[in-house]
């Protein structure tokens, strides 16, 4: 999934995200990018949020959506992104065998992203240039 979250001079937030699907997916599979809430949720009042890996996962959780509320109650994009994930995590603690991460930005413009795996990054572009952020990731216990 390429997942891109926007903020403009306005503060006014968008979102956007594309993927080609897991691999070997059964003919007719919907994952979670095209699912508003799932794969990709704006509150333009509170953030966004954008999701990448296995999307039924995902949907079961809304996971966007999820994240876009967590930060509603307080949370910085990166706790949200963080919580997400380890939600997902408590709902399959025998799987080591798949991939979710989430990214996120606020009204403030601030980011975060979190991975199950690491090595994930996100991107940053401002009119100061743009930067890699290496998102924290899941820490199995
Ligand atoms: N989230 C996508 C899906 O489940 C897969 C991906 O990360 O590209 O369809």
């Amino acid at each position: 999934t390429i997942g891109m979250l926007a903020i403009d001079a306005n503060g006014d937030i968008s979102g956007a995200c594309t993927t080609s699907g897991m691999g070997y997916k059964m003919a007719g599979r919907v994952g979670d990018s095209p699912i508003i809430g799932a794969g990709l949720f704006v509150d333009n009042e509170v953030g966004g949020a954008t999701a990448t890996g296995v999307g039924e996962e995902v949907v079961r959780t809304v996971g966007s959506f999820l994240i876009v509320e967590l930060m509603r109650q307080g949370k910085s994009p990166q706790e949200a992104c963080k919580e997400g994930v380890e939600r997902i995590m408590a709902k399959n603690k025998d799987r080591d065998d798949f991939q979710i991460g989430f990214i996120a930005i606020n009204k403030a413009g601030e980011t975060g992203g979190y991975c199950i795996h690491p090595g994930f990054t996100y991107r940053s572009y401002s009119e100061e240039g743009h930067v890699n952020n290496p998102s924290e990731s899941y820490i199995k216990s």
